[in-house]
């Protein structure tokens, strides 16, 4: 059995947590898994094609309410655990993390302070397909971006998955469910689907890990992740990185300028 689980055990019997988030074998690939006792915790898989973003149920109350939880993570969800963390939605104590690194090791973290630490000393992953695709649109005039999104986002049939898959994506009510007052139509639309990606991508503004989660769980394949993307390199670029002088939406001070209602 891999030295890892054997922590996962220990944390089991000693009562450190009582839910454990990782993987298991699907019927094609590794799927979700969520370990109640250190019997389940033997069934736990981890390696390249486990790519998701497990920090997404730390927030779902249903699962992991009065609960101490453990997750496998990867370099990503380490980073939305902290941002959670800054975010006031988890608190010190009562989650571990089993990361598994890029080089292939596995690092147990106790703390949140080891995880900032850790993010801090490791720079993200390379992500090849996405800096090709990056790089294509970025030589792109304006108008052919605007019509490359335009293209892509007319595809949008509006199922939510890129919301569902996002761990920071965790109001219990999202705009696009109030209807009183009707921020955003319901419906599919060039229009609606580019209002609905908007807002999204300016709640997410410092906020986004970077995981790329919205655009592979998009059914369509529309790379939604890239626009995220592309506003968490701006507000790094403005503001610095998240959650070193506070978040950049939920921040300010008193001598900023207000221009923008006036
Ligand atoms: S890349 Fe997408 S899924 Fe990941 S945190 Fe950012 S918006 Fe959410
Ligand atoms: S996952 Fe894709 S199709 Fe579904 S709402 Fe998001 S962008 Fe639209």
């Amino acid at each position: 059995m891999d030295e890892w689980k054997y922590k996962i055990i220990d944390w089991f019997k000693n009562g450190t947590i009582d839910l454990f988030i990782g993987y298991e074998e699907g019927t094609r690939n590794p799927r979700p898994s969520f370990a109640a006792s250190f019997e389940d915790a033997e069934k736990l898989v981890f390696d390249k094609r486990c790519s998701g973003n497990l920090a997404v149920y730390l927030t779902r109350k249903d699962l992991v309410e009065g609960k101490k939880v453990g997750l496998a993570a990867s370099y990503y969800a380490l980073k939305s655990i902290s941002q959670l963390f800054d975010e006031n939605q988890l608190k010190e104590g009562n989650f571990r993390v089993i990361g598994h690194l890029e080089d292939g090791s596995v690092k147990p973290f106790l703390s949140i302070e080891e995880i900032k630490q850790h993010l801090k000393e490791t720079p993200p992953p390379a992500k090849q397909e996405d800096d090709e695709l990056i790089r294509e649109i970025e030589a792109m005039t304006a108008s052919e971006r605007w019509e490359f999104w335009t293209d892509e986002l007319s595809k949008c049939f509006k199922c939510y998955a890129c919301r569902s898959a996002c761990p920071m994506c965790y109001c219990t009510k999202c705009i696009v469910e109030v209807n009183q007052p009707q921020w955003i139509q319901p419906w599919a639309s060039v229009l609606s689907n580019m209002e609905w990606q908007i807002n999204r991508v300016m709640h997410l503004a410092g906020r986004c890990s970077d995981c790329g989660s919205c655009g592979a769980a998009c059914p369509l394949g529309i790379p939604v992740h890239l626009l995220t993307h592309e506003m968490h390199e701006r507000v790094k670029e403005y503001f610095g990185e998240s959650g070193e002088k506070g978040n950049v939406l939920s921040t300010f001070k008193p001598e900023d300028r207000e221009n923008f209602i006036s």
